[in-house]
């Protein structure tokens, strides 16, 4: 039962992640050159190693101070966190790139040394690849940004204020007193009763403890709004404390607002592939969506279990606090960094396999350089792989239905790939590949990935190739 209520808790959330707004948001857009890729970094990272090193010591240190009645599950909750993070980071997750560590170490002593944050000495601010954008504390001591955070804001003193926001959940140990709380909570008497008795196979009981539950995880997304805004109060008089101007807090809570959204608009399918193909169908890029996938979620019952209260709450709450509201002032030097961690996110997407959010992806940066050479092999081997899906019948498991609930990007690249047959994709997919693809740069990982899949799209794989072919690639599935 427990999991059932969590899964609908999930699915809810989900739902609010991707539900777009309306409005579009001032672009901070620049030029992405032909030939800037993702960064080489070292597999074996020396600050990945450092920051391991640093978590594990402040987890014993950790597991000497707990003082509660749970403190054999905290203890377990406290490792198993510092176990998460140290194999997030020794797996590749995590950004280390000293140019970027320095400027969001910068303006985190900045924001630290204006303030007077608890514990100040064990805080590590880390990047997390993915292109979520979103920024998290973790309870330990370390904070989280993701690189989607940082290509979606406007300028440094935007992600400034996001860093003051997470340094107040940290200093007001809003995490470690959950996982307090949810044990508490696990351990009354009031619960084990109740569970006791649905055991017996009582009705009502078990009703009762449904009941219990969902009051339960109201109470939590309650709580929890009421630690953002509490949060966002703190968070802001840290970042005002430092310097920082009053009117970017507000632009960047505006910002956050319409994020969902997505930074770039949908990709135009029929002009990106239809020159690529005589035979194009308009009908391809036309929705046509099931009675089932158009059924809306109640607005009402996704409120209730909200964790974030509304950004427009958020965003008075500031006006109230001295926050000014000022036009989008866009930093051009911020946005061409931006564009080159937008390629940095989609050689992540693709890394972790998560093939479908590549194309769509890369469909939308084609469009603002079609030049660019590692944008055009992602496209490629993302094309590749839909083909060689489609005959090993695993493309549903890549590619997902189009869905009302998904973004309009992502809708609209759902609805190409589920509209288009196997022989046009085919054709396409191999059109593109010799229009675009330079296979005599063969020092690429996505080029030595592509000539495998050619092979196996056309069937004549000699055994010398799978040789040569890296396992970086996700793709090596193929090869079994
Ligand atoms: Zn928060």
């Amino acid at each position: 039962m427990l999991s059932k209520l969590s899964l609908v808790l999930c699915n809810t959330l989900i739902w609010f992640l991707l539900n777009g707004s309306l409005f579009a948001q001032t672009k901070c857009t620049a030029d992405l050159g032909d030939n800037a890729g993702p960064k080489q970094l070292d597999s074996i990272n020396l600050l990945s190693g450092s920051y391991i090193q640093n978590i594990n010591t402040h987890l014993v240190e950790d597991l000497e101070n707990i003082d509660s009645p749970y403190e054999k599950e905290i203890k377990e909750s406290y490792e198993k966190r510092v176990e998460k993070l140290s194999s997030l980071s020794s797996k590749g997750h995590f950004f280390y790139d000293a140019d970027l560590l320095n400027k969001i170490n910068e303006i985190g002593d900045r924001l630290i040394a204006a303030n007077d944050i608890k514990n100040k000495d064990r805080i590590n601010w880390v990047l997390n690849r993915t292109g979520n954008p979103n920024a998290s504390c973790v309870g330990e001591g370390t904070l989280i940004i993701n690189l989607g955070l940082i290509s979606n804001l406007h300028n440094l003193e935007q992600l400034a204020f996001v860093m003051a926001h997470e340094l107040g959940h940290y200093h007001l140990d809003h995490v470690n007193k959950k996982i307090e709380e949810t044990y508490e909570f696990l351990n009354s008497e009031e619960l084990q009763k109740k569970i006791e008795n649905a055991s017996n196979d009582k009705e009502m009981a078990a009703e009762e403890l449904l009941e219990m539950l969902d009051e339960k995880s109201l109470s939590i997304s309650k709580h929890s709004r009421d630690h953002e805004v509490e949060t966002d109060k703190l968070g802001f008089e840290f970042y005002t404390k430092a310097g920082f101007p009053a009117d970017q807090a507000v632009e960047a809570l505006k910002v956050l607002k319409h994020i969902d959204k997505g930074k770039y608009p949908s990709a135009n399918f029929s002009e990106i592939f239809g020159d690529l193909d005589q035979v194009w169908k308009p009908t391809w890029t036309k929705t046509r969506l099931s009675g089932l996938s158009l059924v809306k979620p109640d607005e009402a019952e996704i409120e209730k279990y909200r964790t974030h209260p509304e950004t427009t709450v958020r965003i008075e709450q500031l006006l109230e606090l001295g926050g000014i509201e000022k036009e989008a002032s866009i930093n051009q030097e911020w946005c061409q960094m931006a564009m080159t961690i937008d390629l940095e996110i989609l050689e992540y997407s693709y890394w972790i396999g998560d093939k479908f959010d590549s194309f769509v992806f890369a469909t939308q940066l084609f469009e603002l350089n079609q030049q660019n050479e590692f944008v055009n092999n992602i496209l490629a081997n993302c094309l590749a792989d839909f083909v060689i899906a489609k005959e090993e019948h695993t493309f549903s498991n890549i590619v997902p239905f189009p869905n009302i609930k998904m973004s309009d990007h992502h809708f609209d690249g759902a609805t190409f790939l589920d509209n288009i047959n196997f022989s046009a994709l085919k054709k396409i997919a191999l059109a593109w590949i010799e229009k675009n693809v330079n296979f005599d740069n063969d020092s690429l990982e996505a080029i030595n990935a592509l000539a495998i899949k050619m092979q196996i799209i056309n069937k004549n794989l000699g055994e010398e190739d799978l040789n040569k072919f890296t396992t970086k690639w996700p793709d090596s599935h193929y090869l079994k």
